[in-house]
């Protein structure tokens, strides 16, 4: 007999997490709006809001945080960092941040102006943000597929070129600082690019003089789906994947709170000096000297061997199996999931969830307040509250997708821990016809509001 599956690693240190009641939960619940980012995390039995910044450091990661060198420049840690980061992504500049989204602030002050066009595969939030807040404008050129959740597509992360190409023909080449591809593409719902795709992508940046830049979070996830599914790969290494990918692009920002599995941390790589030296002075002003950036020596050694660890065929394997393992029992039980499955999530279409519920109300959000009920479980909607207003005409843009998403984080909750979040869907999708309402909202910031938005029952 065919040996199970089993975890890479075992458990050296535990954490309580507490149960409550149904009661309990409502109040909670309504004393935070009905906005999950509002909760305390000791009300929340299982957390799987996001998978950034909680995952499990491994022993070696623990140890390398005794090391830290807090020299103020110049320190060791900085140079074991710069290390590794130039064996996996052979960028031999790098500058460190405190976490992704300053990358981006640093990275895009260099290179994005007022009316830019920045053509990219589903920019994630932040980095949308970090466009529109230039007055600058992100151009989606994702695969239509990608909004199909029914369709079986390997690599819905995909840039569409003909559509890229219309963009880089339609606007003088000075109006596009850079391409942008987000790998795995977390908006499509974690959705992997493949290396074909990224060549593609690399020949027209080429053809047009335009720089491409990975937002490189899960770059180490994405680098496993090619090597499970894009021909040509299955023999290669994890590492040599990702070396592959990166050699694609000109600059790279990573938050290192994904597949980095550190608590905080991020970093810009960069091929060219020129660029790196722009940079450096924002980095200076906005995040600390090039040599700490927003992180302390301590956490720089933790990432250095956070890198590494993520890029081991088993910890990945481990990883990917377990996404897997929970988008399989929610199959299972008929819950509707976006196939295939994505590296760090689970997304629950919610609109074939709740069809009665219309989209105004908030139907993802709706799920997610649902799951909270239900079991305690806290997820993160995917839809037109993240979505946000149209910055122009200030109106609400409806997303094709509207989605429930389950981030597991790194190495941290078991598969029994995935059952009860299964069972607890399966629960709700058994009484889907008794919730007939969705929410509305009370008050909500003028960007990215749905960090703070406060909703109400509709
Ligand atoms: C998380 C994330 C970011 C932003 O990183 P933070 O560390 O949260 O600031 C940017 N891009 C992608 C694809 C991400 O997943």
């Amino acid at each position: 007999m065919e040996l199970p599956f089993a975890e890479s690693y075992k458990i050296k240190m535990v954490e309580p997490i507490r149960k409550s009641t149904p009661a309990q939960r409502e109040a909670w619940i309504r004393e935070a709006k009905f906005n999950v980012f509002n909760l305390r995390s000791e009300h929340v039995f299982i957390d799987l809001l996001t998978d950034s910044g909680n995952g499990a450091m491994s022993d070696m990661q623990w140890s390398a945080l005794m090391q830290g060198d807090e020299s103020y420049a110049g320190a060791s840690s900085y140079y074991r960092l710069k290390s590794v980061i130039e064996d996996i992504t052979g960028f031999p500049y790098f500058l460190p941040t405190h976490q992704g989204r300053a990358a981006e602030n640093v990275l895009f002050s260099a290179m994005v102006r007022e009316g830019d066009i920045v053509p990219g595969n589903s920019h994630f939030d932040t980095t949308k943000g970090h466009i529109e807040f230039r007055k600058a404008q992100a151009v989606d050129c994702t695969i239509s597929q990608a909004f199909d959740t029914t369709i079986e597509h390997p690599f819905k992360g995909n840039i569409d070129l003909m559509k890229l190409e219309q963009v880089l023909k339609s606007y003088p080449r000075d109006r596009i600082p850079f391409i942008i591809v987000t790998i795995t593409c977390n908006s499509s719902g974690g959705q992997p690019v493949s290396m074909e795709n990224l060549k593609g992508v690399r020949r027209l940046a080429e053809r047009y003089g335009i720089p491409v830049i990975l937002d490189s979070a899960r770059f180490a996830e994405n680098a496993w789906f090619i090597k499970l599914r894009e021909k040509d790969y299955h023999d290669s290494d994890i590492r040599n994947i990702a070396g592959e990918m990166f050699a694609c692009a000109d600059a790279m920002t990573m938050s290192c709170k994904k597949d980095g599995i550190v608590n905080m941390g991020g970093f810009i790589g960069f091929r060219d000096e020129e660029l790196y030296k722009k940079a450096s002075v924002y980095n200076i002003m906005f995040e600390g000297y090039n040599t700490y950036g927003g992180m302390s020596g301590r956490d720089m050694n933790a990432l250095a061997q956070g890198l590494i660890e993520g890029t081991e065929f088993d910890y990945l394997q481990t990883r990917i199996n377990q996404v897997a393992y929970l988008g399989n029992k929610l199959r299972d039980f008929g819950v509707p999931v976006l196939v295939p499955y994505g590296g760090h999530a689970i997304f629950v279409d919610a609109k074939r969830f709740f069809p009665h519920i219309p989209v105004s109300e908030f139907v993802a959000q709706t799920l997610v307040v649902e799951l909270y009920r239900e079991a305690g479980v806290r997820a993160t909607e995917i839809g037109t509250l993240l979505a946000d207003r149209d910055p122009v005409s200030r109106e609400n843009r409806y997303p094709e997708l509207e989605l429930l998403r389950l981030a597991i984080p790194r190495r941290v909750y078991t598969n029994n821990h995935m059952d009860v979040v299964a069972v607890a869907l399966k629960n709700i999708y058994d009484r889907r016809k008794d919730i007939k309402r969705g929410l509305k909202i009370i008050s909500e910031a003028p960007i990215m509001r749905h960090f703070t938005v406060e909703l109400g029952m509709a």
